[in-house]
């Protein structure tokens, strides 16, 4: 039987750009503005904590934007990715689909965070920035970034989620590996981290606290700028090398998808598989369904609003349009710690609010369910996040067999699950929860952020 099981473009058939959705969309995103001010911010207003190109990419409207050479040579390493058909797993869903996969998770960092990572270290070395700072949640932000500052002389002071920091430390080593250096956040390097360790020298730390360490110590030094892993323009630009690869692969498969299927967290990974086929709907009138999926203890997109509000959980970045749940709202502790954030970027919320995309949410133990069929089917350990994309494949795969629909769905496989293996072991014990939010808990933050003015 000869079949295709799977195609890997060859390096001179690889994207050699990046593809810009703002161009495209029929509505742009409203502006970010100043937190003081309330007024729009300008590129001088970012200065301090991005090199100029990322700030540029932040706002251009440009259709495609150019991959550096210095940048595709790093990425011909792991890339480009391959689209696998998962005959196996089609098998036990018996219905009539037809699913297919796009395989970040053969990265260095085991997932698709690099491909946004090289670029910025990129460009921050080609405005002669020495240091760089980030902070990391479970650790796979700070371990992507890590490996890329390391091909540019770049330091890197990351600053890790310090209940994260204890209880997770294989990313903490790889990051360490790689010559960054990691501190648990909070910190005695900042002022930020200071002041919360006096309040409470045992604080867990979260993300939106390590956030603000890692923009105070940018800020504070002029040869020092800050990186963000997900929910920015350049960075979902940055992710778009992935679809623009998968649809190349569809021509050599002969198919095409009517569902694409992404895991959402700020939105990187679902904007990098999706929007290249986006631009087949909103130019060529393509009908494809995009797809988003939460989880259901974090549900911005489902049940949250769409408003200005503030990236982090101290109100220091720019405020941002986007759906949130609030800023000061803390999602329960679940094993997919990458998709614990409280907002969406905000090309991602203009798509949601103009029905462009659609957005659903999982709970974790059916997630994890689905993640270990696929293991048992096509091998690799998924992310406990990717498998959130997987339990929608399975909806998906439901409902086509109960309206007697044939599909081809394609799912973006974000990473792989090797460093979790610990959440999987819970699982198999049964001793995993699952965690609903309550109206209460939604209504509590609902008055955190901006209203967007009538005026917008
Ligand atoms: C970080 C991460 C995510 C979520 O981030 P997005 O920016 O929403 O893509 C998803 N999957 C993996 C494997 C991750 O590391």
């Amino acid at each position: 039987m000869t079949r295709i099981k799977k195609v890997i473009l060859s390096e001179s058939e690889m994207p050699d750009k990046w593809y810009n959705i703002h161009a495209d969309m029929p509505n742009k995103t409203l502006p970010p503005l100043h937190p003081g001010t309330k007024e729009p911010i300008g590129p001088a207003d970012l200065a301090p904590l991005f090199p100029m190109a990322i700030i540029e990419q932040e706002v251009t409207r440009e259709r495609f934007v150019e991959i550096p050479d210095e940048v595709m040579d790093i990425y011909k390493i792991w890339r480009p990715t391959p689209l696998v058909r998962a005959y196996n797993f089609e098998k036990i869903l018996d219905a009539p689909v037809k699913v297919y996969y796009k395989n970040e998770s053969i990265s260095p960092a085991g997932s698709h965070k690099p491909n946004t990572a090289v670029p910025q270290a990129y460009y921050n070395y080609k405005e002669g920035v020495k240091r760089m700072t980030t902070e990391t949640g479970a650790g796979q932000w700070g371990s992507a970034l890590a490996f890329a500052t390391k091909f540019f002389d770049i330091d890197l002071q990351v600053f890790m989620v310090n209940i994260s920091f204890r209880q997770k430390p294989y990313r903490q080593f790889l990051m360490n590996t790689w010559g960054a250096t990691v501190v648990p956040s909070p910190s005695k390097l900042t002022e930020a981290g200071k002041r919360i360790l006096k309040e409470n020298p045992d604080s867990p730390g979260s993300l939106g606290i390590a956030i603000s360490e890692a923009i105070e110590m940018a800020v504070k030094d002029e040869g020092t700028k800050y990186s963000l892993g997900s929910v920015l323009n350049h960075v979902l630009m940055h992710q778009t090398i992935i679809g623009e690869e998968t649809i190349k692969q569809f021509e050599k498969f002969d198919d095409y998808p009517d569902v694409v299927i992404g895991c959402f967290g700020g939105g990187s990974n679902f904007a990098g598989i999706s929007f290249p086929f986006l631009r087949g709907n909103l130019k060529n009138n393509n009908k494809t369904r995009i797809v988003a999926v939460e989880p259901e203890s974090c549900p911005k997109l489902t049940r949250g609003e769409f408003k200005y509000d503030f990236g982090d959980t101290a109100g220091m970045t720019p405020l941002l349009p986007m759906y949130t749940l609030g800023h000061g709202f803390i999602p329960p502790e679940i094993h997919a710690g990458g998709l614990r954030y409280h907002g969406a970027g905000p090309i991602i919320s203009q798509l949601l609010k103009d029905d462009l995309i659609e957005a659903t949410a999982v709970n974790q133990n059916e997630c994890f369910e689905a993640g270990v069929a696929f293991a048992r089917t096509e091998g690799t350990v998924p992310a406990p996040e990717t498998t959130h994309a997987i339990a929608q494949v399975i909806r998906e795969a439901k409902r086509a067999k109960a309206e007697g629909i044939e599909k081809t769905i394609v799912f973006n496989l974000s990473g792989h699950g090797l460093v979790d293996l610990a959440s999987y072991d819970k699982y198999l014990r049964g001793e995993l929860q699952d965690y609903a939010v309550s109206e209460e808990e939604i209504n509590q933050h609902s008055s955190e952020g901006m209203k967007i003015p009538i005026s917008a």
